[in-house]
């Protein structure tokens, strides 16, 4: 791992700067019909929203899957966002985005840890392929959180090298708050904004974010309901 742990607490909104404000407009301003040039990481966003909407309803579109498509995009790729998330088979970026080739650029490791590979493949989306947006997606009952949980309830180390998923994920049940469920969730949430923290240790993303040439945001997938939530 490449991080400190040392890591500033600060809220989503001080890290992602200026950029979370458009995020945060209502989805008729930034649509902006007619008026100033809707920033990337909002008109992004607002896609994202209403392909995870389609979603939750069953009515997917199945965007960008045509053979003039693929032709479109073999020579060159222009994604709209970047996914961090984990790599539950129920989890699919694209599936719950109602998105398609070419759409998102996804890196995908249980619990969304980071290691140098990691930060490297979001750096490279950043500065090579100029993506706007990257989400931070934790979701409903992940099963990295419930190793983690059993782990430190338990005493016991996780299996060969599962217990770096375990480090990885340790100061989110120490932040996290509530019983049960309650608490299944919120340290999900909590992992989020961890590793979004630990983002901002990489350069090129955190000068990206100050610049306003990149805006991060976190989100919870629910598993039954097919809702991403955005995490502001
Ligand atoms: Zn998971």
């Amino acid at each position: 791992m490449s991080f400190s742990e040392n890591t500033p607490r600060r809220t989503f909104l001080q890290r992602a700067g200026l950029g979370l404000l458009a995020a945060a407009l209502p989805v008729s301003f930034v649509r902006g019909a007619g008026a100033a040039p809707v920033p990337p990481a909002a008109e992004a966003l607002r896609k994202l929203q209403a392909g995870n909407l389609r979603f939750q309803k069953g009515q997917l579109q199945h965007p960008n899957e045509t053979l003039q498509r693929r032709r479109e995009v073999a020579l060159k790729q222009t994604p709209i966002a970047t996914v961090l998330a984990c790599s539950d088979s129920r989890e699919s970026p694209e599936l719950i985005f109602d998105m398609g080739l070419g759409d998102l650029f996804v890196v995908r490791t249980a619990g969304h840890a980071l290691d140098d590979a990691v930060i490297g493949t979001l750096e490279f989306a950043v500065a090579e392929l100029h993506v706007p947006l990257l989400v931070v997606m934790g979701h409903q009952r992940c099963g990295a959180i419930k190793a983690t949980l059993d782990s430190i309830n338990s005493g016991q180390l996780a299996p060969g090298d599962m217990e770096t998923l375990v480090d990885a994920i340790r100061p989110a049940v120490v932040l996290a708050k509530g019983d049960g469920d309650v608490r299944y969730a919120n340290v999900v949430k909590a992992n989020v904004q961890i590793t979004i923290d630990r983002l901002q240790n990489s350069k090129i993303l955190s000068q990206a974010v100050a610049s306003q040439q990149l805006l991060i945001v976190g989100a919870y997938y629910q598993l039954d309901t097919g809702a991403s939530e955005f995490l502001t």
